[in-house]
């Protein structure tokens, strides 16, 4: 069994012909392909390279528009995704909900 890419439900199923099923989002893909197009290279303030689901700290005080004070230095922010362009993480930050940061403002946990 493999985890689902889309729903993150740990019951995805072989199907046939290299596609696996999830039975409940009933998403289809392919292990493979998935992997192919996994490719995004982000690195952390110190070079090393980020995956889906790292966690980081934040290295300084970074302003949010809109809130009442920065995301500050030594915030550590869990399981994050990486996007493609100019902020190339997306997280979830007690206190501010869904952010973009960009790579270069945080390391590796
Ligand atoms: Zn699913």
């Amino acid at each position: 069994m493999k985890a689902c890419p889309q729903c993150e439900s740990p019951y995805g199923y072989f199907l046939s012909n290299e596609l696996y099923a999830c039975p409940e989002c009933a998403y289809e893909w392919n292990p493979n392909a998935v992997a192919e197009e996994d490719v995004l290279v982000v690195k952390d303030v110190n070079g090393n390279l980020l995956q889906d689901g790292d966690s980081v700290i934040v290295v300084k005080n970074l302003p949010v528009k809109g809130a009442s004070g920065p995301i500050k230095a030594g915030t550590k922010v869990k399981k994050i995704r990486l996007t493609e362009g100019d902020h190339n993480i997306s997280c979830k930050i007690d206190g501010f909900g869904a952010m973009a940061l960009k790579s270069e403002f945080v390391k590796k946990a």
